[in-house]
């Protein structure tokens, strides 16, 4: 949707391909548009110095604050889940690095995102201006409690694990909206996407993975 500066000699550029091909493409991730954006959002510039080198690796990389970027077949799995069209209304809940926003940011109309850490947020925000993403609205604070100031949403996406549903993201989602989150305990959750049908939730159970804990009122209580 937006345009994103793809630096002429972007040196990753091979990397990044290989990696739509062989994580994305080859696992079955079929959404043009989820593999279009993931073949033009420069990942590396969202992990950390030390880290760049490991940015197109097929597992999560640090991206500073003990906090991670997910491993790039669980974004394309997360997006793709979604179903997302240009014209959707998004919020995001864990911006962390920043880099699932550029996705969401090229697909989408309009993004928000909330981050409890106000270093990434800032980072993030910093970054996502560079590349001149004028769709996306980040805010810090307990994205637990969602934005219901800019509800209803087509689509949520949470990138942090979370004991349960959020009641208040649920409220949130307009009827016949989306939301994908990871659901369970700290050490070991499942990809859950949840639709909002006739005001109830209608959940179905992706694949398992492994997140840092969403920590706020409706999430995980301990830092
Ligand atoms: N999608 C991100 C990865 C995020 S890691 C990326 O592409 O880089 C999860 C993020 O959720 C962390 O940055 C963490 O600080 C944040 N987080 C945890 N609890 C939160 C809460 N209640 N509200 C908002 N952000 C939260």
């Amino acid at each position: 949707m937006t345009a994103i500066l793809v630096e002429s000699g972007d040196p990753f550029v091979v990397q990044r391909n290989k990696m739509v091909d062989s994580q994305l493409r080859e696992r079955g991730i079929h959404d043009s548009r989820v593999l279009e954006a993931m073949s033009k959002v420069p990942r590396h510039e969202f992990v950390a110095g030390q880290f760049r080198s490991q940015a197109y690796e097929d597992h999560p990389v640090q991206i500073g604050e003990g906090q991670t970027i997910s491993q790039p077949y669980i974004v394309a799995r997360m997006l793709e889940a979604l179903n997302l069209t240009s014209s959707d209304a998004v919020l995001e809940i864990g911006t962390g690095s920043g880099y699932q926003t550029a996705l969401l940011g090229e697909i989408c109309q309009s993004v928000y995102s909330v981050e409890r850490r106000a270093a990434l947020a800032q980072a993030a925000e910093a970054l996502l201006a560079r590349f001149g993403y004028v769709n996306v609205k980040i805010a810090v604070g307990d994205g637990t409690h969602g934005m219901p100031e800019k509800a209803p949403f087509d689509a949520i996406v949470v990138s942090a694990a979370t004991p349960k549903i959020p009641p208040s993201l649920f409220e949130q989602l307009r009827e016949g909206g989306r939301m994908i989150l990871p659901v369970g305990p700290s050490q070991y959750q499942e990809l859950q996407l949840v639709r909002k049908q006739n005001g109830l939730p209608e959940i179905t159970r992706l694949e398992s993975c492994r997140f840092v804990p969403l920590i706020g009122s409706q999430g995980f209580t301990l830092d």
